[in-house]
């Protein structure tokens, strides 16, 4: 037999165990109604995965696990969801929690289920899965979800694997039947969690107060290869506290606000163990557990195997409840258990003793006097807590202090109310700051949510900042490139007058000047034809068809001008007449050239009409010389006027307004939330106003390079001159300084300095009039 050890503290209170271990368990009836509360274990609640009115199968998911520390929640029977609300729980607090309430068919009837053929083919992680949407929580405790247990990654080595079977409480027998009839169970369940955390060693803990179950265990452990050995430790509560379990079958203890895992151990309760078998084995969740229903006021106390969801009323009237006898009813032990008020309060996984107590057996407590620091509580206490501090503390909500005090070391076990002279109720003095600090720590992690929510927006708005000054960089690149495809495509067309394509803009000068010069053709050919007429000439046809062409083109010139002046679009251009005036040109040329051909006809065959066909080639020749003139001149003035009606001035002050209204509208749109309607109104007019300004900032790029053409042309280097008139400017100041001087000192050179001044600004304005005609 293995050497077991001690733990600190610890009572014998009376058993009350034998009232229950009389008769072989039994199954608890069908109840009308299932309440299944959607958390019976630690964690985050089940999710409803099923509506109202919907037909459930025995075992079928109702509810599945959220988060990582969660279990699944299964129908205990076959039947209609009735309600989906809160209702009553088992719970100290005793407030309501989200319940799925089950009308049962009566059927009974299971969904199709089958446990695993191998569950060592299984990859572990897969069966560690499996367990978990089996819906198995720790059935002796707290109800912590057992495949969380079973998955503790890397960095926890299992040396030692616990089976809790201790059951020190007083009156509950639940484990101890449980191995009486289903020791089998509980050693296969045993082989799955070594498989699953490979433990070097392996102890049952259980008090030498069960005799039978002792002896049953070690007969279904013979044969078996598991390195296993049952603990039998003396009668004492609470052993069956996990950590004082601990230090009794180790010697280890376990460090304060740490877990068993952190010194290699794992502890599992015998009734888990069990429950992994049937989903392991059957493939049957965890849906029913065992029950002690004992105390003095029910004549049959026993064991009964309850559906979860079943409500206490049908256990107690199973076990021949004796109500006018009924003086307190108890979930659990009577040392952790609470008392309950409502009958109707369900079964869940961790349920696993209800007493109805009479009053002789558990008279109210006496009332409680002041604390006489006798320090039977520090005595007694398994946390090896100073139970009388932490109660101080605790009234005078002191709580950093309690924490200090290791408050949250309490398992809460009672072993200090149960020996206070004083009758302090002291555990529920702990229970009461525990709910407290839990109350403030959580307006902390609130309060911490909160900040972090705020600064992740924060951070947010920062980057869809960042995000928009990219997008609007983005959009200057592409305009820039688009204004460089522009600059490129106005240097191919604008200047060059014998390219036949159009020009980007209309420019009122050159237009003015292409008026002009129709009007003086077309009186030219007014006062040929007058001439011709008056001195009878031949030929005065082909001169009324010049005019009546002319004066066409030089009222479509006119209209053009009267357009571009007016703010009108205008489709004449100085290319276009340009254009004209060349296909005139090319005309008059092709009717000379034919008259030409006719009259050399004439002469070779004596014709007598040679001399008239000879006057009129010559008038032909005089117009094709005059049209050709008439292009001649509007190619030189089309070149004069396009540099001539360039004003930069007002081009840099269109760029400059433009830029500020942009940037004005950039800087209200960062000011807005992107939900905002005015948001995308915005967003649009930026567009606008961007492409306003690079249109601008094209058209006076534009100019700029034409003028910096027309002074390279000019053989005038522009930024040179630009230095040379900054320079002279600044001469002009010197020497107007050297005058003032001069004169504050009646110096002598006077004259020669005027005479400076004068060369200096005769140097400046002739350079600042060069540079003005390029600025
Ligand atoms: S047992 Fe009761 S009276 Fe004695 S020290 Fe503890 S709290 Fe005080
Ligand atoms: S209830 Fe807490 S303080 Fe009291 S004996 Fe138990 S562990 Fe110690």
């Amino acid at each position: 037999m293995h050497k077991f050890f001690s733990f600190h503290g610890g009572i014998h209170p009376p058993e009350n165990k034998k009232q229950s271990t009389r008769a072989p368990i039994r199954p608890a009836p069908l109840p009308e109604k299932l309440i299944v509360p959607l958390q019976q274990h630690i964690g985050a609640p089940a999710k409803p995965c099923v509506n109202t009115g919907e037909h459930v199968l025995k075992g079928q998911v109702i509810a599945k696990a959220q988060g990582r520390i969660s279990v699944a929640v299964h129908a205990p029977s076959s039947g209609h969801i009735i309600d989906i609300a809160p209702q009553a729980v088992p719970h100290p607090s005793g407030l309501a929690a989200p319940c799925i309430t089950i009308a049962t068919d009566g059927q009974d009837e299971w969904i199709p289920h089958q446990g695993l053929e191998n569950y060592r083919a299984l990859p572990k992680p897969e069966l560690i899965d499996y367990i978990r949407d089996h819906g198995i929580a720790g059935m002796g405790g707290a109800g912590f979800p057992t495949d969380v247990k079973l998955h503790l990654g890397d960095d926890h080595i299992v040396n030692t694997l616990i089976i809790n079977a201790a059951e020190c409480e007083p009156y509950i027998t639940a484990d101890d039947m449980l191995i009486r009839e289903r020791a089998d169970q509980i050693v296969s369940g045993i082989e799955i969690i070594n498989h699953l955390l490979q433990p070097s060693h392996i102890m049952i803990g259980i008090e030498d107060n069960k005799a039978h179950a002792i002896r049953v265990l070690e007969e279904a452990l013979r044969g078996t290869d598991l390195n296993i050995d049952i603990m039998v430790v003396p009668t004492k509560y609470p052993s069956g506290g996990e950590k004082q379990l601990i230090k009794l079958l180790t010697n280890v203890e376990v460090p304060s606000g740490r877990i068993p895992a952190d010194v290699g151990i794992v502890c599992q309760n015998i009734g888990t163990v069990a429950a992994i078998h049937q989903a392991v084995y059957e493939g049957k969740p965890l849906i029913s557990r065992i029950v002690t229903v004992t105390g003095e006021a029910v004549s049959k106390p026993q064991n009964l195997e309850a559906l979860v969801g079943t409500p206490f009323s049908v256990l107690l009237e199973t076990s021949g409840i004796n109500r006018p006898q009924l003086s307190r009813l108890v979930m659990g032990g009577p040392m952790m258990g609470f008392t309950i008020e409502d009958e109707n309060i369900p079964v869940i996984k961790t349920s696993n003793c209800i007493i109805a107590a009479t009053l002789q057996e558990m008279p109210p407590a006496p009332p409680a006097q002041a604390c006489i620091r006798c320090g039977m509580c520090e005595q007694v206490c398994p946390a090896e807590l100073l139970p009388q501090q932490l109660h101080w503390f605790a009234k005078s909500r002191e709580f950093e202090k309690a924490k200090h005090h290791n408050l949250f070391d309490c398992i809460e076990c009672g072993a200090c109310s149960y020996v206070c002279p004083s009758n302090i109720p002291l555990v529920q003095y702990y229970r009461f700051a525990k709910q407290e600090i839990r109350a403030e720590e959580a307006e902390q992690r609130k309060a911490e949510q909160s900040r972090i929510r705020f600064e992740a927006r924060q951070a947010r708005l920062e980057q869809e900042k960042i995000e928009k000054e990219l997008r609007r960089k983005e959009r200057a690149e592409q305009a820039a490139k688009a204004q460089a495809e522009k600059k490129i495509s106005a240097e191919k067309t604008s200047v060059t007058p014998d390219n036949h394509t159009q020009p980007a803009a209309p420019d009122i000068k050159q237009l003015k000047t292409a008026a002009a010069v129709a009007r003086t053709k077309l009186k030219k050919a007014q006062q040929a034809l007058k001439n011709a007429t008056e001195k009878g000439q031949e030929g005065t046809q082909v001169l009324q068809a010049t005019v009546a062409d002319l004066e066409r083109k030089a009222n479509e010139a006119q209209l053009a001008f009267e357009k571009a002046d007016s703010g009108a679009p205008t489709s004449g251009t100085a290319s276009a007449l340009l254009s004209g005036l060349t296909e005139d040109v090319e005309k008059a040329k092709r009717t000379l050239e034919k008259a030409e051909t006719a009259l050399q006809a004439a002469i070779a065959n004596n014709s007598p009409a040679v001399e008239k066909m000879r006057a009129g080639v010559d008038k032909l020749r005089a117009k094709y010389d005059e049209s050709l003139e008439t292009l001649q001149q509007a190619q030189s003035n089309t070149t004069v006027t396009v540099t001539e009606a360039i004003d930069l001035k007002a081009l840099k002050q269109q760029v400059s307004i433009m830029r500020t209204k942009l940037k004005k509208a950039e800087k209200s749109l960062a000011e807005i939330a992107e939900g905002d309607a005015l948001y995308r109104e915005l967003e649009e007019e930026i567009k606008r106003l961007q492409e306003r300004h690079d249109e601008a900032k094209a058209r006076l790029d534009e100019a700029e390079a034409i003028k910096s053409k027309e002074a390279q042309a000019q053989g005038i280097d522009l930024k040179k001159l630009k230095i040379d008139a900054a320079l002279a400017r600044a001469a002009v100041t010197k020497a107007e300084r050297a005058i003032k001087k001069a004169q504050e000192n009646d110096g002598e050179d006077l004259a020669q300095l005027q005479a400076e001044l004068v060369a200096a600004e005769q140097q400046a304005n002739q350079l600042n009039q060069t540079l003005s005609q390029f600025e």
